[in-house]
Formats: structure tokens, C-alpha cells, sequence
């Protein structure tokens, strides 16, 4: 029997099926339609693994759009991030998960319960959203951020508000500013603000990067530096709390 996980994020929804001894993976932009991308996930995982819905034991559904689902069992992010760290990287003690629209570091115990969160969903300051509106005002995607990067020319970047960032790298660039430099002060300033969280919290163990910006390896050398220590970096680190939701599933 098959048993499924989605997180439907502000930015993407991921799904992970979990069939025997096979994991399927599947993303769509979540779009306007939380309750269709969801659907749009189950259709595609369920042709993906040749799977019969009806062979579907049970889901378990996450991230801010699954109040719209009017099905499967809800389980919160923390725990499901929780939970899929503490399958993908035994020995983690402190989850950074940077998304969409927030960050949240999470200290959890060896087997993956929770012991402390802190989360920044008040302000675009240090989530991915910060990115992207940055990335477009460079003329670059999101994705190309951490290619761009040249760390060692690191312009700071003094805005803490998103806007406000905006106009200083548009001035930036008026002035003739390296890009790969701004890009720097940008990852710079994502990874100064969640190591706040972290150090308000008390570091723990192995630190793990998880959401989609933790495919940004811009980000995660800048917070290796800001915290002193090695990062780990999932596979498929935006899956993490899809995996953690199907996983629970599994569970019962
Ligand atoms: P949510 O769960 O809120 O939808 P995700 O964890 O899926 O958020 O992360 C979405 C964020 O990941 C985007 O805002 C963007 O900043 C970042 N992102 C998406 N794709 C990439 C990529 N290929 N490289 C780097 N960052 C990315």
C-alpha cells in the first residue's frame, strides 16, 4: 500500500508517494489554487508510480495551503520537517528551512521529536521571497543566484526591508556595483538574519538547510560562515517536509 505526503507551499507544492520501497517526487507552482495543485500533485504521483488511487493507504498534508485540502490528515511544518530530517540526516540536532514566504530553525532530538521552533513569517526579509523579488531587480532567476555569486567581493547590503533592498540594488547597479558582489551581500544578509534565530535558540548538534532556497549553495556557505560550522544540505532539500508528511502517513 502506498501512502502520500504533500506540502502545499506558497511558492511550490511537493508531493512524495511512498510505494514499497520506491519514492516518487513531484512539484507543481502552487498557484492561485492550493486545493487544485494538490489534486494536480496526487493525479501526477499516482501516474508516476502506476499506482491505482484507490491503493493510496492514506495522506498526510502540510505547508500553508492545506486548510484547503478536504482531504488526508493535517500535520504541521515543524513536525514534518522534523521528521524527514531526522530520516535523511540522523545525528541533525538544528533544521534551517528557508521557503516562500518564511524561515523557521528547529531543534529537534535524536529521533526526531521536537524540542524548541522559532519561525520569521511576519517580514520577506530572509525567506525566499527576499530572493526572488532581488534576483528579478538583477536581471537573473532564482535559481541562478548561487552561480552568480562572488563571495570574496562581497558588497553588504544595509536594507532589511524587502523594498527598500530592492532600491539599494537598483542604486547599486546604477553606481556600476559588481553583480556577483551584491549577490553575495544578498546571501549575506538572508544568513545573518536565521543565524539570529539560531543563536536565539541555542545551536544544536549538526545543522541541516532545508526548502527550496537550500538549493541556493550561495546560502548555505553564507550561513556556514555566519555560524562557524558545516551545513548539510539534503538531496531534494525542498521535499523535506513532503517526506516528513509521508512518512508520518506511514506511521499511522
Ligand atoms: P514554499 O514551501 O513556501 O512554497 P519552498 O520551500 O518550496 O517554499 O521554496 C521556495 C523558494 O525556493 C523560492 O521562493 C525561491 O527563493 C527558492 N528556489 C526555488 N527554486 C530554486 C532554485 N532552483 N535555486 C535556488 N532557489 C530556489
Amino acid at each position: 500500500m502506498a501512502v502520500v505526503g504533500l506540502d502545499i507551499g506558497s511558492v511550490a507544492a511537493k508531493g512524495v508517494m511512498l510505494d514499497e520501497d520506491k519514492r516518487h517526487l513531484m512539484l507543481v507552482p502552487t498557484g492561485w489554487s492550493p486545493r487544485d495543485a494538490g489534486r494536480q500533485l496526487i493525479d501526477s504521483l499516482l501516474t508516476k508510480g502506476g499506482t491505482e488511487s484507490k491503493a493510496v493507504e492514506r495522506i498526510v498534508t502540510t505547508g500553508y495551503g492545506k486548510v484547503a485540502l478536504n482531504y488526508g490528515r493535517a500535520a504541521s511544518e515543524i513536525k514534518c520537517h522534523a521528521r524527514g530530517i531526522a530520516a535523511l540526516c540522523p545525528g541533525v540536532g538544528t533544521i534551517i528551512d528557508i521557503g516562500g514566504q518564511d524561515s523557521k530553525v528547529i531543534i529537534i532530538d535524536d529521533k526526531g521529536r521536537v524540542l524548541d521552533f522559532a519561525m520569521n513569517d511576519k517580514c520577506a526579509a530572509g525567506t525566499g521571497r527576499f530572493l526572488q523579488i532581488s534576483a528579478t531587480a538583477l536581471g537573473l532567476d532564482v535559481s541562478e543566484l548561487g552561480g552568480a555569486e562572488r563571495a570574496d567581493s562581497s558588497i553588504p547590503i544595509n536594507s532589511m526591508c524587502t523594498v527598500f533592498a530592492e532600491s539599494e540594488i537598483i542604486g547599486l547597479l546604477a553606481q556600476g556595483s559588481d553583480k556577483g558582489g551584491i549577490v553575495a551581500g544578498l546571501h549575506q544578509s538572508v544568513a545573518k538574519r536565521v543565524s539570529a534565530m539560531v543563536r536565539r535558540l541555542g545551536l544544536k548538534g549538526k545543522v541541516a538547510f532545508t526548502g527550496g532556497v537550500a538549493m541556493n549553495n550561495g546560502v548555505s556557505r553564507a550561513l556556514a560562515e555566519e555560524l562557524g560550522c558545516q551545513v548539510l544540505v539534503p538531496q531534494d532539500c525542498q521535499y523535506t517536509g513532503a517526506l516528513g508528511a509521508a512518512l508520518l502517513a506511514r506511521e499511522g
